[in-house]
C-alpha cells in the first residue's frame, strides 16, 4: 500500500459493532466481562482502549514497524524509552535536541544514574570513541530543532547495531511522510504526534514506534505500568489529523523552500538554515534520507541581538507567535527565550543558536500571504 493510501486506510477497519465508517472514540475506563476473565480482548482502559488501538496500528504501518505505543505526550513517550534502560547505563546524543528532551534525560533521567553523553553525532571519530559497554542507547533527532541540521540515521544505526546499542529516531520534524528510520536501521522511532502528526495544533500526543516485536512489548508493558497514556479523543483527534498527512506536508514544504529562497537574499537576514539549500549542512545526506526538505527553518539577522529578533516577532500577523510547530498555521518563534530556554547559553551558542534566531513553522497558506507578512516585518 502507498503512503497516501495508508494513511486514511491502514489497520482502520468500519467499528466492528455498528460499521461506523470512523474510529468511534470508545469514552470508557472498563469493559464488562461476561465470566471472570472471559472477555473481548479489553479489560482496563489505561491497558488497553480501542480508539488508542487503531491508531497503534496505523502507526505502525506508516513507518514500516511491527508494534507501536501511544502516549500522553511525546515527551511522555520519550519517558517510556529512557525506562528502557537501567541505572549505570549511557546514553549518546547531541546538545541540538528539542529543549524538553534535553531536560528529561539532565534533569530527570541523571539523577536515576542514567549518564548522558553529548557529542556530535555528525563527527564519526568522536562516535566510534564514545562507545563503550555501557552504552545502551543514541539518542537521535534530525533535522534537529533548531538549527535544522541532518544526521546521517543510516550510517549511525549501522554502527549501533554492531554494538548492540538501540537507535531512537525522533522523527517529529521529518514526520513518516519525509522519512521512515526504521528503514534506514533504527530500532525506535519517536513522535510528538502534537506536531504534523495530528496537525491542528489541537492534542497532545506521543507516539513510539518499534521495529522489533520485544522493543514493542517492552514499551506496552512500561506503557500501562507508568499509565502516560492518550485518552480516546485525542487518538480520534490524531487519527483525523494523519487522513490528510500527506497533504499538508506537501504543501507546507513546498511552501518552506520559496520562504528560505526570500529570506536568503533578504539584506537584513544573516544566515539561514534549511536542509534543502545545497550548501546547507549535510544536504547530501538530507536528500538522501528524506523525500522533501521538510517545513521548518531558522534564520538568524545581521543584527544579531534579542531586540532585532523581538521587533520581527511581534510585527507578524499570519505567523503567530507561538511554541510548537506542524499545524495547518504558520508559527515564528524565539528559540532562545522560547523552546530552547532550558539550555544553558554557553551550549546553545556553541551549536550556532543566538540571541537573533528566528524559527518558522510554515503553515499550508497561501505562499505569498506568507511571504507579504514577512516582508511586512523585516521591512523590504
Ligand atoms: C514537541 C516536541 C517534542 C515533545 O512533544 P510533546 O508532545 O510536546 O510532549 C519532542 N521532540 C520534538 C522534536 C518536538 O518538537
Amino acid at each position: 500500500m502507498k503512503f497516501e493510501t495508508k494513511v486514511i486506510h491502514a489497520g482502520i477497519e468500519p467499528d466492528p459493532s455498528t460499521g461506523a465508517i470512523m474510529t468511534p472514540i470508545y469514552q470508557t475506563s472498563t469493559y464488562v466481562q461476561e465470566a471472570p476473565g472471559k472477555h473481548k480482548g479489553y479489560e482496563y482502559a489505561r491497558t488497553q482502549n480501542p480508539t488508542r488501538s487503531v491508531l497503534e496500528a496505523n502507526l505502525t504501518a506508516l513507518e514500516n514497524g511491527v508494534d507501536a505505543a501511544c502516549f500522553a505526550s511525546g515527551l511522555a513517550a520519550m519517558d517510556a524509552v529512557l525506562k528502557l534502560l537501567s541505572p549505570g547505563d549511557e546514553i549518546i546524543t547531541t546538545y541540538e535536541l528539542y529543549g524538553g528532551s534535553y531536560r528529561l534525560m539532565t534533569q530527570i533521567f541523571a539523577k536515576y544514574g542514567i549518564k548522558i553523553n553529548f557529542i556530535d553525532l555528525n563527527d564519526k571519530t568522536a562516535l566510534k570513541n564514545q562507545i563503550n559497554d555501557k552504552t545502551k542507547l543514541i539518542w537521535i533527532e534530525t533535522p534537529t530543532n533548531p538549527m535544522l541540521s541532518i544526521l546521517d540515521v543510516k550510517y549511525i544505526c549501522n554502527l549501533a547495531k554492531k554494538h548492540n546499542i538501540i537507535t531512537c529516531v525522533d522523527n517529529t520534524f521529518a514526520t513518516p511522510y519525509l522519512q521512515n528510520p526504521i528503514d534506514l536501521g533504527a530500532d525506535l522511532v519517536l513522535h510528538s504526534a502534537t506536531k504534523y502528526l495530528a496537525g491542528h495544533s489541537d492534542v497532545i500526543l506521543g507516539a513510539v514506534i518499534t521495529a522489533d516485536k520485544e522493543l514493542g512489548e517492552r514499551l506496552h508493558y512500561i506503557q500501562n505500568a507508568s499509565g502516560a497514556v492518550p485518552g480516546p479523543q485525542d487518538c480520534f483527534l490524531t487519527l483525523r489529523g494523519i487522513k490528510t498527512l500527506h497533504l499538508r506536508v506537501q504543501r507546507a514544504c513546498d511552501n518552506a523552500l520559496e520562504i528560505a529562497a526570500y529570506l536568503k537574499n533578504h539584506k537584513k537576514v544573516d544566515k539561514v538554515y534549511y536542509p534543502g539549500f545545497k550548501d546547507a549542512h549535510n544536504h547530501q545526506v538530507a536528500k538522501r534520507q528524506m523525500k522533501h526538505y521538510g517545513a521548518m527553518l531558522s534564520f538568524t539577522l545581521k543584527s544579531d541581538t534579542k531586540r532585532s529578533a523581538s521587533r520581527i516577532l511581534s510585527k507578524t500577523k499570519l505567523f503567530s507567535l507561538a511554541e510548537s510547530l506542524g499545524g495547518v498555521e504558520s508559527l515564528i518563534g524565539h528559540p532562545a527565550s522560547m523552546t530552547h530556554a532550558s539550555i544553558p547559553k554557553k551550549e546553545r551558542l556553541s551549536i550556532g543558536l543566538t540571541d537573533s534566531l528566528i524559527r518558522l513553522s510554515v503553515g499550508v497558506e497561501h505562499v505569498e500571504d506568507l511571504m507579504e507578512d514577512l516582508k511586512a516585518a523585516l521591512g523590504g
